[in-house]
């Protein structure tokens, strides 16, 4: 079935963490955390709607820099979000460097910065290279409950966990998947063709029963146009699913209340991308290092009831050996039937 989004991570396993998820149909893209992101072309960091950072290591956020400079003077924003002291954190990036030129480039870039507490409390800045990057305050942003970003189609949500410093776990969330009955189409003398995508588009957006849909296509027979209502339509092809859920998850030590927090967020997800830095054997020092082990991760995987699983964040320490930690994770959450 045609995805709403199709996320891939950044990097191999032994790079800084990163997920592109790709809206192909929109032509734009999220981004979750900002390290190393130099394989991805200038092309792909142009779709960039919105950025989600889990926290403020180098390895997360160091990336800022090289897609200021591919957007600057190129596309007119991009909205960052992280955790506590997250703007303060982007103004001193955006305050490292001399801005002379930018409030003449004929292209505005304004950064808008979206800081979670963990009071729940949601905050906000702007940057604009019209006033050369200076921080501007703007109305805060609303969070309700755990949702940090809201559209028609999809949402994404978040919770902090504890990595010595609070982290940020996200899911990605579609809110609904519409699935064509090709052969209820057929009984109805109907055939496939673009009018498909205004059709869904229009029940994903909730337009009214009446609005009308222009059914067209082309056969053998020429072209062929009829009008329809959504309503009518919905009825006959459509079925309505819940839509997929995705849960990106990284930088965290093993404890019950991360369990507990990553069950709230991402209880039956259907893909699951985790942090696997350690080996088992290797237990104690995942510990001191605020990390998981693969072990870890595939329990964390198996107690939310994950039905997809890929672990990341790989330690260079075991360069020749991520067959292993790949092994381990399986090995904890053990396939879908555990769930
Ligand atoms: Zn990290
Ligand atoms: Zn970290």
């Amino acid at each position: 079935m045609h995805n709403l989004f199709e996320p891939r991570l950044v990097n191999d396993s032994f790079g800084d963490p990163g997920l592109y998820v790709d809206f192909r149909d929109e032509r734009r893209a999220l981004l979750f955390d900002l390290g190393d992101i130099a394989v991805l072309p200038p092309r792909k960091l142009m779709r960039l709607s919105h950025v989600f950072v889990t926290h403020a290591h180098m390895d997360h956020f160091s990336g800022f820099d090289h897609l200021l400079r591919v957007v600057l003077g190129r596309k007119a924003g991009v909205v960052l979000f992280g955790g506590p002291d997250f703007a303060a954190q982007v103004e001193h990036k955006l305050n490292a460097y001399t801005w002379n030129v930018v409030h003449r480039y004929e292209v505005e870039l304004i950064i808008d910065v979206r800081e979670i507490g963990t009071d729940g409390h949601g905050r906000r800045a702007c940057f604009s290279s019209r006033a050369r990057f200076a921080r501007e305050s703007c109305a805060p942003f609303e969070l309700l409950d755990d949702v940090l970003h809201e559209e028609t189609t999809f949402r994404v949500r978040g919770r902090f966990v504890d990595h010595d410093i609070p982290c940020l776990a996200y899911a990605i969330e579609e809110k609904a998947r519409i699935k064509v009955g090709k052969d209820r189409l057929a009984a109805l003398g109907l055939s496939t063709g673009s009018w498909l995508r205004d059709l869904k588009h229009a029940v994903l957006t909730g337009a009214p029963d009446e609005t009308p849909i222009q059914v067209q296509w082309r056969d053998r027979d020429g072209e062929h146009a009829v009008t329809r209502r959504v309503s009518e339509l919905r009825q006959l092809i459509l079925d309505i699913v819940p839509g997929r859920r995705i849960g990106y998850v990284t930088d965290l030590r093993y404890t019950e209340s991360n369990v507990q927090s990553l069950s709230q967020l991402l209880a039956g997800v259907d893909l699951l991308f985790i942090e696997s830095v350690f080996l088992d054997e290797d237990r104690d020092h995942a510990l001191r290092k605020n990390h998981l082990t693969a072990y870890q991760a595939g329990q964390i995987a198996c107690q939310i009831g994950a039905k997809a699983v890929i672990p990341f964040h790989f330690s260079p320490r075991y360069e020749d050996r991520s067959a292993e930690l790949i092994a381990e994770v399986h090995a904890a959450w053990s396939g879908p039937s555990a769930s």
